[in-house]
């Protein structure tokens, strides 16, 4: 086959519809920012409690600077363990009710050093198919068998493994809320399942920390199953509103991945500011302030799901502040973010490979700092674009 120029590949992706830009977004993560020059709707940020810009991060990240300075200089095993990786820790292993806790630099870090830590040859993972890119790619670095299963399918999984027949450690993967869907796993049936076989259940709740159940604890807390999950991991860069991620367990997994995961050993790590930040957004998390921010989300997700789907636009039903518009090509999902924009409402274009081709989608994510208004402006907005886009492909009220 000839070669490529990367121009070729990149004209291809623009063919496609596939090429990406970063727009640059001036301000704070809050509900108005600055796009293009132009003042518009936030409406596909991860910051749903609006913690990202909260006086009490910002003053707790301040003070670490001012005492700790900016860098933390090197590996936690080498000098890089601080008093605020230790502190953090302990408080994330009391919300997340584990013996203990383990931080990492991100969301990303953690999947990729963690499961081809637990997951050795001879192991076997079981990983949701619409599982974050992360967990993909921690699963293509583990050496184990790897055996995807349909989005939620739980009588697939339960075949997958009853066939199995191999030996070795087995270790069920899941996202807790879906990130491009909006959707919860079936953690139920997952923990049920994982009993019967005798399987690990490893949950990433990037989009469930600190806003599912009644106290922020995620998903398993939403289940009532928070004593159920065998390695939780957690994110502090989306509700957390600061950067990193965590994994809770027990003892012996953490002293464990302390030994093997790659990417926790051989990276620098988190910087004073964002531990102090982190550690400061739990304790709003888990106070009757977060208790209220979570309820002004959940009521914000309801609304707009809702108010878009009386309006005829292709909405699954769910329960998170993740509002997914299905649209269907890629073409017509990029058309229809530029007509948003116009419009003064800022959501990306979701497209392959993040999501299954056909299914580009637009997602829009809430903040608690949203109103009313800017949400009835936002059904609205969708309404004028989708006159404006005027594609025969688009999708109404057809949800896969
Ligand atoms: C965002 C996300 C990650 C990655 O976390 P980062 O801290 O942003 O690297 C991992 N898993 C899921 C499900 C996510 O949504």
């Amino acid at each position: 086959m000839e070669e490529q120029t990367f121009a070729e590949e990149l004209t291809l992706l623009k063919e496609q519809g596939l090429y990406r830009r970063m727009p640059l977004v001036e301000g704070s993560q809050n509900a108005r920012v600055v796009v293009d020059g132009r003042e518009v709707l936030l409406l596909c940020s991860n910051n749903y409690l609006g913690l990202a810009d909260h006086p009490k991060l910002k003053e707790a990240a301040i003070m670490a600077v001012e005492k700790y300075g900016v860098g933390s200089g090197a590996s936690r095993l080498v000098s890089g363990t601080m008093e605020l990786h230790e502190s953090l820790e302990a408080r994330i292993a009391a919300f997340k009710g584990t013996e203990k806790a383990l931080v990492f630099n991100s969301g990303y870090a953690a999947n990729t050093g963690v499961i081809p830590a637990l997951a050795k040859k001879g192991d076997v993972l079981f990983s949701d198919k619409l599982n974050h890119a992360s967990i993909v790619d921690g699963c293509l670095l583990a050496r184990a068998q790897l055996i995807r299963y349909p989005h939620n399918d739980m009588a697939v999984l339960r075949r997958r493994l009853a066939e199995y027949r191999g030996g070795g450690r087995k270790i069920i993967i899941t996202d807790g809320v879906f990130s491009m869907d909006g959707d919860l796993a079936n953690l139920p049936e997952l923990v049920a399942i994982k009993q019967e076989y005798g399987a690990l259940l490893m949950v990433d709740d990037a989009h469930g920390t600190g806003v599912l159940g009644p106290t922020g604890r995620g998903t398993a807390e939403y289940f009532g199953l928070q004593s159920e999950i065998d390695i939780s991991m957690g994110t502090m860069g989306k509700a957390l509103g600061a950067c990193g991620a965590y994994i809770a367990s027990s003892n012996e997994i953490i002293e464990y991945l302390i030994n093997r995961a790659r990417s926790f050993i051989f990276s620098t790590s988190l910087p004073p500011s964002v531990l102090a930040a982190a550690t400061a957004a739990i304790d709003i998390v888990d106070s009757p302030q977060g208790a209220e921010l979570r309820r002004s989300l959940a009521e914000n997700g309801t609304f707009l799901r809702t108010s878009l789907a009386q309006a005829g636009f292709a909405v699954p039903a769910g329960q998170t502040q993740i509002v997914p518009v299905f649209v269907g090509d890629t073409h017509d999902t990029m058309n229809f973010s530029r007509a948003l924009l116009e419009q003064g409402i800022f959501v990306q274009g979701i497209r392959p490979p993040t999501v299954p081709v056909g299914s580009s989608r637009l997602r829009c994510t809430l903040m608690a700092s949203h109103c009313r208004a800017d949400l009835e402006h936002v059904v609205n907005a969708f309404v004028a674009a989708r006159a404006a886009v005027k594609s025969d492909t688009l999708l109404c009220g057809e949800v896969f």
